[in-house]
């Protein structure tokens, strides 16, 4: 036998975790690092620096993580410290205030998914808004003491962090989480075992271990898949947010929605209202289905029980933002449950489509949450309309704007984003109850009795932490890969705290538009180059690894920042993340944004700045055509003028320049004796006083009750009460009608409207007799009118309803007189539909029935 060269097997990895102890006196350190409660309560962060600052900042502000480094000499030196002890013991005292405040039971209790969750940059489970946003709304739930639970994964490698290379193209770099140094903790079994998820993956299963964040008094489930359980196949589902392939990402969803809900099963956790944010979480309405079908009830009851609780979250704007599956992909995994639901493979996968016949379509995971979720809604008020036109197809016989599509404009959690600056002036200034009524537009006015020179003073303190933190941040890193230490050196000498700074700082998804600012380079290099006004644009923002445009946007705004007219005045900042958003959104002047209307569904960080004191000058897209005020900021208009995007582009890049030269740049240097533009603080305080408290985290909890949760919550105990009385009722009757829908017809019809045209004011009388198949006064009838609007597109005028007045048998007589009001040609039609209060609305049941209309008398 040759002797092999090499013979080894390969390592079998376990991870050790190694905790380091504290002195008794230090433990409830520990206690606070394991709540995510810090990251909101400066007290806290504050106390954490002071221990250690430069460990501090070498372990990027993750207590747990100082805490193990902390060296015996220092935990020696913090125990003697007399000062120090006492704050530790004053910020425990504020921790255990907070949590040991009782559950509020009154209102509905939410379960919430999502794929990402923006808590911290220690945390690296998000990517950029989504995340953001889901973060924020949970703190706001711990906050607002509501009763929640959210799900979500542990990435191994999370999203990536980015750098550039010298000639300004973005590097990814994917990094490895160390679980044990993160602010989390492993949720275990009775035995104090890990606990164990088994999830159904074709004919195996697998294994997901589960973690725990606290978030205040809310938790935080996280899965995992990236243990020595499963194989090298699915070790990867966990590895990375957005990452892999669409069977990764099958797989990721499966996960997430079906292993969500196995999750809180085990854990015992029941919730009112199931919460998908976003459609990657859709197939926990799935898991629902089996386990009621499992109980006992039909399919069809089923449905009735898990739609009525549940709600959809949509955060796209186009179609083509939405996960498709091939339907070999997606039988592959989901082969087996059409017979644990007692349904056929085309009625399941055909809840995933738009028209579920066809065998082309691929599955939706969006299509699947319209059908599966009672309430749909959108981010905004304008993307609240755009998705109503996105999912019209979904409910055939009603216009988009009939649909129950509804929105809600999203928000920032306010002690995450207000700088510690700010939330003094607040605390100083401010009703002592603003941090529980944020939503209170008069105790915001209270800014109008800041003198202004506090208000400069606390805007000067922020862009000062804002261009030092530049400076020490990005200092290594650029004399490190840009070359020549003395341009480095330089550009960082012209960073200016007292030049007006605009930042510029998001995706970078070419809808966004960075480029615009780019389109005549000379009249730029004038503006930014005043000796006397000196204008400087920072950007940042990271672009997904799979989009080359979005890279290109980089490099190119990276180049011309390179070039000597540019250096100093526009300034790419590498790796846009939660700590460097923090400073940006409270450091410059002007936040501004440039999407191509409507793409932008809301936007949050122009929400951040507002509570900051800064600007927003941004096209009138998302929650800004909301948000903005005159005196409060700067617009781009409205309407769309040009329909070549080229063009476009061109007009609003000059609406820019001219806003700029104008309006912005005068104001903002139009500083009194004492250094400062009354003019401007005005705009700050208008922007604090009128727009700030409607965009807050608590505002938009708040809505998500009063628009839906409290609505479902209400509907599902009705229908689930009496061993699911009525969703067995509405569910057989829903059988009933479908079954004799085509058979229901009209025995006659009349209607006295002249051949000749009517006239305003006259009457008409409208008649059906229906014949209802023996159903009793089950359906409704309306008569619907249309018009053209400007852009050509037929939109409900309005909708008159007929009136059931009596019948003979099954024959009901329907009837309506009807005087119009408006001289005009308009398209009329009668609509038949299923008529039953128990309904939420239409969509619930969409069968419609288009009748003709009688022939004139
Ligand atoms: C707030 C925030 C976002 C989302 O901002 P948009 O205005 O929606 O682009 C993205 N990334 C980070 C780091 C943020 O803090």
């Amino acid at each position: 036998m040759k002797i092999k060269a090499d013979y080894a097997n390969a390592p079998q990895w376990k991870e050790l975790t190694v905790k380091s102890t504290l002195p008794e006196q230090l433990k409830c350190l520990n206690e606070i690092a394991h709540n995510m409660w810090w990251v909101w309560n400066y007290e806290a962060r504050d106390l954490f620096r002071d221990l250690d600052p430069e460990l501090y900042h070498d372990a990027k502000h993750n207590p747990v993580m100082l805490l193990e480094r902390l060296s015996f000499t220092r935990k020696e030196e913090i125990l003697k410290d007399k000062a120090l002890m006492k704050r530790i013991q004053s910020v425990y005292a504020l921790f255990r205030e907070y949590m040991d405040v009782k559950p509020d039971n009154t209102r509905p209790s939410v379960a919430y998914f999502c794929m990402e969750y923006g808590i911290h940059s220690a945390l690296k489970i998000y990517s950029g808004g989504l995340g953001m946003l889901a973060g924020d709304y949970v703190k706001e739930a711990s906050d607002s003491n509501v009763d929640m639970c959210a799900v979500g994964f542990l990435y191994r490698f999370g999203y990536f962090t980015q750098s550039l290379s010298m000639d300004g193209q973005q590097i990814a770099n994917y990094e490895s989480q160390n679980f044990g140094s993160l602010p989390i903790e492993r949720e275990l079994d009775e035995n104090g075992n890990p606990l164990v998820i088994d999830v159904p993956y074709t004919n195996y299963q697998v294994h997901a271990y589960v973690w725990r964040v606290n978030v205040g008094r809310v938790k935080l489930y996280l899965l995992d898949t990236d243990n020595e359980l499963n194989s090298e196949f699915d070790r990867p589902i966990t590895h990375s947010l957005y990452g892999g392939d669409w069977e990764n990402r099958l797989k990721q969803e499966i996960l997430l929605g079906i292993g969500g809900m196995l999750l809180l099963k085990k854990l015992g956790i029941k919730k009112d209202v199931y919460h998908c944010n976003e459609g990657h979480a859709a197939l926990c309405n799935l898991q629902r289905l089996c386990d009621y079908i499992d109980g006992g009830m039909t399919f069809n009851e089923a449905l009735e029980l898990v739609r009525a609780s549940s709600l959809y979250t949509v955060h796209t704007p186009v179609p083509a933002g939405h996960d498709y599956f091939d339907e070999g992909l997606f039988g592959k995994y989901m082969g087996g449950y059409p017979a644990k639901l007692g349904i056929s493979w085309d009625e399941f996968i055909g809840m995933g489509r738009i028209n579920p016949e066809d065998h082309n379509e691929r599955f939706c995971m969006s299509t699947f949450a319209c059908n599966t979720c009672q309430e749909v809604n959108g981010v905004s008020k304008l993307h609240g309309w755009v998705s109503q036109q996105m999912f019209a197809p979904i409910w055939n016989g009603y216009y988009p704007e009939e649909n129950h599509v509804g929105y809600v404009t999203n928000g920032v959690h306010f002690p995450t984003w207000c700088a510690t600056e700010w939330r003094k002036v607040y605390g100083k200034y401010f009703n002592e109850n603003h941090m529980y009524d944020q939503s209170n537009q008069s105790i915001w006015e209270a800014i109008y009795n800041v003198p202004d020179e506090e208000i400069w003073e606390t805007r000067m303190a922020l862009k000062n932490k804002l261009v030092s933190y530049i400076r020490e941040q990005f200092r290594d890193t650029w004399l490190r890969n840009q070359g020549d230490p003395s341009r480095v050196l330089n550009l960082l000498e012209r960073i200016n705290p007292n030049a007006l700074i605009i930042g510029f700082c998001r995706r970078f998804a070419t809808y966004k538009r960075a480029h615009l600012l780019f389109t005549d380079l000379d009249r730029l290099a004038k503006i930014v180059n005043d000796p006397e006004h000196p204008v400087q644009f920072l950007f940042a923002g990271k672009a997904h690894p799979a989009d080359g445009a979005g890279q290109g946007l980089i490099k190119k705004i990276y180049e011309i920042s390179q070039r000597p007219e540019f250096l100093g005045k526009i300034i790419f900042l590498e790796d846009y993340d939660f700590l460097l958003a923090r400073r940006l959104v409270s450091g410059v002047d002007i936040w501004m944004n440039t999407p191509t209307r409507p793409l932008e569904a809301s936007g949050t960080s122009g929400e951040k700045a507002e509570m900051n004191g800064v600007v927003n000058l941004s096209v009138l897209d998302g929650w800004w055509l909301e948000g903005y005020r005159e005196g409060a900021g700067w617009a781009l208009t409205e309407k769309r003028t040009y329909q070549n995007q080229g063009h476009q582009d061109q007009l609003d890049a000059a609406t820019i320049y001219s806003l700029l030269e104008n309006e912005i740049i005068p104001l903002y240097y139009k500083k009194n004796k004492k250094g400062f533009s009354e003019g401007w603080i005005k705009v700050i305080k208008n922007s604090i006083a009128q727009i700030a408290p409607h965009y807050t985290m608590k505002r938009q909890l708040d809505d998500y009750y009063d628009k839906f949760y409290t609505k479902e919550a209400k509907r599902f105990k009705e229908i689930s009460k009496d061993n699911c009385r009525l969703a067995k009722e509405i569910a057989q009757w829903k059988e009933v009608v479908a079954e004799r829908w085509d058979a229901i017809n009209v025995v006659s019809a009349s209607w006295d409207f002249p051949a000749s045209g009517a006239e305003t004011g006259g009457k008409y009388k409208l008649t059906y007799v229906i014949n209802e198949q023996g159903l009793e006064d089950a359906v409704g009838l309306e008569k619907v009118n249309l018009y053209v609007n400007k852009e050509g597109q037929e939109r409900i005028f309005n909708v008159e309803p007929l009136k059931m007045v009596g019948h003979e048998g099954n024959n009901y007589t329907f009837e309506v007189e009807l005087t119009p009001q408006q001289a005009g040609t308009y398209k009329s039609a009668v609509r038949m539909y299923p008529k039953n209060k128990n309904l939420p609305h239409r969509q619930d049941f969409c069968y419609v029935k288009w009748l003709e209309l009688p022939n004139n008398q």
